[in-house]
């Protein structure tokens, strides 16, 4: 029997955003695995349920016993489904499967049961500050191939513009935004942009729990026009309900998920086809485990995959992001973040600080994601390379939303 004989949290910040991975290493001489434990704004919290919660607990287990170590680690808690614990149990569970397939000697695709499609499908992020910068972004976008774009207007990507008009006296510091100006702003850039390239783009949009219920209806009914390929997180996970309301109102394809945690959030919206597309980060909903039952579900229900795939989650969470896009019928999109030069002679793809620390990343060419033939996930981490960029300690400030009378809103 091949047993686990340690477990390691590591912290990196190549980009400057804090990357936490997961290495379990065996008694096998040389056979390890790696797992993305993503939860960059509590990144110290995730590596210490790793090593002093989980590690001790693992430790001595069966490594091809990879369903069993799941629900062990899922309920060992008792209290269970928060962000930082799916975190931990995603970082283990994601480097056992890539032990299994490592066995096996077969990349992670095959194991999963093989491909449905040669590469992934991704989206890419344009924002600007007027319709010149987003247009200027969008045709760089189309030059190399690339035609889902997710259009969003304003310095800070969310919310639209700075608001700087009159606040209360005695206002507390934060982001501002103004909701009402957020809506016009976007939809007017959403409608540049269709006007200028027609139908050679697929427009995204992300709301980022910006708006009221009331004003997440009245915007996706807006946004119906534009015949968008999704929009995103209309509503904030505590207001699922009004999803039915959206789908009354429009036609609008109604993306969901990244911040889910529980399975009582993505369940109702997906058996009740009230989305079209599922978002989760899968470290934050605990890993390949349940991620790849949940995509089944999916498929069962007519709702496609969209997995969450912005700078803070690691090339091993995007490599895995891409495995799942291979062998998922009910595959959608891929976001993915890639180096950002507006330059149409660089050529777009994993930044190059990550590739100095990950060897074996995923590969964009033309708009899709490539996996590779190396048995497992096919993504190694050079820990020397990772030491030279430690975490950053840092209080995020886009976090601290508020609206124009100084209070807080949901970031
Ligand atoms: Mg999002």
């Amino acid at each position: 029997m091949i047993t686990i004989r340690s477990i390691r949290p590591i912290i990196t910040a190549p980009q400057k955003i804090n990357l936490v991975v997961v290495k379990v290493e065996t008694s096998e001489p040389g056979l390890y695995g790696l797992g993305c434990a993503t939860f960059t704004q509590r990144y110290e919290a995730v590596a210490t349920a790793v090593r002093d919660h989980l590690a001790p607990l693992m430790v001595g287990r069966d490594v091809q016993r990879v369903e069993e170590n799941w629900q062990l680690m899922y309920q060992h808690s008792y209290w269970r489904n928060g962000p930082v614990l799916n975190n931990a149990i995603a970082g283990i569970d994601i480097a056992l499967w890539d032990i299994k397939a490592k066995l096996a000697n077969m990349p992670l695709y095959q194991l999963l049961g093989g491909k449905v499609r040669e590469g992934a499908a991704v989206y890419l992020h344009a924002q600007g500050c007027d319709n010149k910068e987003l247009e200027d972004r969008a045709r760089f976008f189309l030059s190399q191939g690339v035609n889902h774009i997710r259009i969003q207007c304003g310095k800070f990507a969310y919310g639209g513009m700075e608001y700087d008009g009159i606040r209360p006296d005695g206002a507390l510091p934060g982001a501002y935004y103004n909701p009402r100006s957020y809506m016009r702003e976007n939809l007017a850039a959403m409608e540049h942009i269709r006007n200028i390239f027609g139908d050679k783009v697929e427009l995204l949009h992300d709301v980022h729990e910006r708006l009221s219920c009331a004003q997440a209806v009245d915007f996706a009914k807006q946004c119906e026009k534009l015949r968008m390929f999704f929009l995103e997180d209309a509503l904030a996970p505590e207001d699922i309900e009004w999803f039915a309301n959206i789908r009354q109102a429009c036609t609008t394809p109604i993306a969901m998920g990244e911040l889910f945690n529980h399975p009582r959030e993505w369940t109702p919206l997906i058996t009740g086809r009230l989305i079209d597309f599922m978002r989760m980060h899968i470290t934050q909903m605990g890993g390949l485990t349940p991620a790849r039952k949940v995509a089944a579900l999916g498929e069962l229900h007519g709702v496609r995959t969209a997995w969450h795939g912005p700078g803070d989650v690691s090339p091993v969470g995007h490599m895995l992001n891409v495995h799942l896009d291979l062998v998922a019928p009910n595959f959608g999109i891929q976001e993915f973040s890639p180096n950002y030069h507006w330059d149409p002679k660089q050529k777009l793809g994993m930044a190059p600080e990550l590739q100095e620390v990950f060897a074996g990343c995923p590969e964009l060419r033309n708009g899709y994601l490539y996996a590779n033939e190396k048995p497992g996930l096919g993504v190694d981490l050079d820990e020397k390379a990772a030491a030279r960029y430690p975490g950053i300690r840092q209080v995020d400030q886009w976090t601290q939303a508020r609206v124009p009378d100084g209070s807080l809103h949901r970031p």
